[in-house]
């Protein structure tokens, strides 16, 4: 990132939300679930399946963690009606993480006891570093009980990550693992800084868990990545069962197809919800057109 986009990133809190909202639409499905199936089946008519999410996170009330969950529950409904080729992502914080972790697990189990009944698959999304080793607590006591119908994230750019997956691989049977780079800032005794660290980080992290015997989401827009996790796959000769690859909706639509005309599954990851500011920052942040973007919006408003 140069500095102009660096700096914009830094300041984007401050431009005003009619902006972000206009500049992030292409990474958001809409505000109702059905955009959501909206986006999924034209997603399947291009030869990817997709993982749904229900925007919101670090809620404020428990109450709101209930609204999720009924929410969820609807878009399993949805999925096993439609039949779409889809399963939902969630993060920890929507369901009380931080408030009462307890009833965070208790709110999961619902959601859990859904995807079993309907044999469907639930993603854990990984999220800042305060709430990593809750959050991989909460998912090993799920996977013990759903071994099928649950899987977790690992962010390369965590110093804690191949000691973390070691751990799940000796107990956690069928682990299921979305491998991604990691999005939110930490400090540097917590996370690499460097981004050819954390992509040959990310690079032993596959290769250890294809080792083990893992599945893996190889979650990346990093044609480097791709590439490299191309002939991991080949060298080690991993069939098409053991993995796929995940990208986010509204990111180098070039890179997905020719990465499904190869012959691979892609997932696309699939937000919805009224509750789009946080995710928008995350992936504005990310985009490295963002400075013009954002100074052209400024200009024209
Ligand atoms: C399916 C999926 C699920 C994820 N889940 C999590 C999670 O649970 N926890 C977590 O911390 N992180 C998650 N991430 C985000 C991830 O950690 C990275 O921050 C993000 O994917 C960018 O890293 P990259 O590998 O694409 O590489 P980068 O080097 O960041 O990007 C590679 C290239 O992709 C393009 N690109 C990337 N992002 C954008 C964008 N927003 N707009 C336009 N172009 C872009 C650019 O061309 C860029 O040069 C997820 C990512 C994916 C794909």
């Amino acid at each position: 990132m140069n500095w102009m986009n660096r700096f914009i990133a830094t300041t984007l809190p401050a431009v005003p939300k009619p902006i972000v909202r206009f500049f992030s639409k292409k990474y958001i499905a809409g505000n109702t679930i059905n955009d959501a199936v909206r986006t999924i089946k034209n997603l399947q008519e291009q030869g990817c399946i997709a993982t749904v999410d229900v925007l919101g996170e670090n809620i404020k009330n428990l109450r709101e963690a209930d609204k999720t969950v009924h929410e969820y529950l609807r878009v399993l409904d949805r999925i096993e009606q439609e039949q779409l080729n889809c399963n939902v992502s969630i993060k920890l914080t929507q369901f009380g993480l931080v408030l009462d972790k307890n009833r965070c697990y208790e709110n999961v189990h619902k959601i859990v006891e859904s995807v079993k009944t309907k044999n469907n698959f639930l993603r854990v999304d990984m999220e800042d570093s305060e709430c990593t080793t809750s959050t991989l607590e909460i998912f090993s006591r799920f996977a013990q009980e759903y071994p099928e119908n649950v899987g977790i994230v690992i962010q390369a750019y965590l110093r804690r990550s191949m000691n973390d997956i070691s751990v799940l691989l000796e107990n956690v049977p069928k682990l299921n693992v979305r491998l991604c780079k990691g999005i939110y800032v930490e400090p540097r005794q917590i996370a690499f800084k460097d981004p050819a660290i954390i992509n040959y980080n990310f690079m032993a992290l596959l290769e250890k868990l294809f080792e083990g015997g893992a599945y893996v989401g190889i979650a990346t827009h990093d044609e480097r990545l791709v590439w490299h996790s191309q002939e991991l796959i080949r060298k080690m000769k991993i069939p098409h069962s053991r993995y796929e690859y995940q990208m986010l909706l509204g990111v180098d639509e070039e890179l997905r197809q020719s990465i499904v005309a190869n012959g691979h599954r892609l997932r696309v990851y699939v937000p919805y919800g009224q509750k789009w500011y946080a995710y928008s920052l995350r992936r504005l942040k990310e985009n490295p057109q963002i400075a013009g973007y954002v100074l052209r919006g400024m200009l024209h408003r």
